[in-house]
């Protein structure tokens, strides 16, 4: 489903934050990417939707080179990348219902639609994924008014509604408590499974990895120093 060919960043400042790393992750997969700060995780997550230019190597989507891939392709490949963040990245005063749907609809066509009617096909699906996240009885809240998982969840949803062949998560539970954290791990982990995707998730908490991955991978320097199930791991990372 992915595939990342000796993908290296050097930044401008100098800094090589990720040497030639090369990694596949079939669909269902879902791989955590750890490592200490600096190590390369975010430029990692970020060349792969090309918030960051890589400097040299390739990614491949579904048989699709994204690295060779002008503006407009590239704004329809994203498409098919779902990315869930740490910050949420909720409108606060539209509804939990309406932020799915701008993600959905697409900026202008939220709009237009929030001034007549939403199509009931888009709010129909829409309700189901709210559903299926948790987030049934919610729906009309206004993001402010939602505690931090249910804020989560709302991104999750969002995420979804793309129909995403990849799910790109950075730090998904950095702002929440233990508890919570652990049940969005455990979310993200099912839709992955029961919807074929493959994901990719920045986590700064290792028990939570070793947990909830089935496959871990450790960068360290920007280079790849661990590939494989959390038992493989040594106590020390
Ligand atoms: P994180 O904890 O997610 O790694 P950082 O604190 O490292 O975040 O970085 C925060 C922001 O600053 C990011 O947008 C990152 O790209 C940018 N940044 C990090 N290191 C540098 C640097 N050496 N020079 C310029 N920008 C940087
Ligand atoms: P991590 O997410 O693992 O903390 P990052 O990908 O944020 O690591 O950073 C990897 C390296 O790249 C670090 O040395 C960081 O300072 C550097 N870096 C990150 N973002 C930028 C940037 N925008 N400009 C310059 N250097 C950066």
């Amino acid at each position: 489903m992915l595939r990342l060919e000796a993908l290296t960043k050097r930044y401008k400042t100098g800094d090589l934050a990720l040497k030639a790393v090369s990694i596949e992750i079939p669909a269902g997969q879902v791989v955590g990417l750890i490592g200490p700060s600096g190590a390369g995780k975010s430029t990692l997550i970020r060349c792969i939707n090309r918030l960051v230019e890589p400097s040299a190597g390739c990614v491949w989507l579904k048989g699709l080179e994204l690295t060779g891939l002008r503006r407009g392709a590239l704004r329809r490949a994203r498409r098919r990348m779902g990315m869930i963040f740490q910050e949420y990245a909720l409108v606060e005063r539209l509804t939990v219902m309406e932020n799915v749907l701008s993600g959905q609809l697409g900026y202008v066509g939220f709009w237009r639609s929030l001034l007549r009617r939403f199509p009931p096909a888009a709010v129909s699906q829409a309700f189901a994924t709210l559903d299926r996240v948790g987030l049934s009885a919610h729906v009309d809240k206004r993001a402010d008014a939602l505690s931090g998982g249910q804020r989560q969840r709302v991104g999750i949803a969002r995420a979804l509604l793309q129909n995403p062949d990849l799910l790109l998560v950075d730090e998904p539970t950095a702002s929440l408590d233990p508890k919570t954290s652990r049940q969005i791990m455990r979310l993200i982990t099912e839709v992955c499974e029961e919807r074929g995707l493959a994901a990719i998730i920045n986590i700064h908490d290792v028990a939570l990895a070793r947990r909830f991955m089935q496959r871990i991978v450790g960068l360290r320097a920007g280079e790849v120093v661990y590939d494989g199930p959390p038992e493989g791991l040594s106590a020390d990372v």
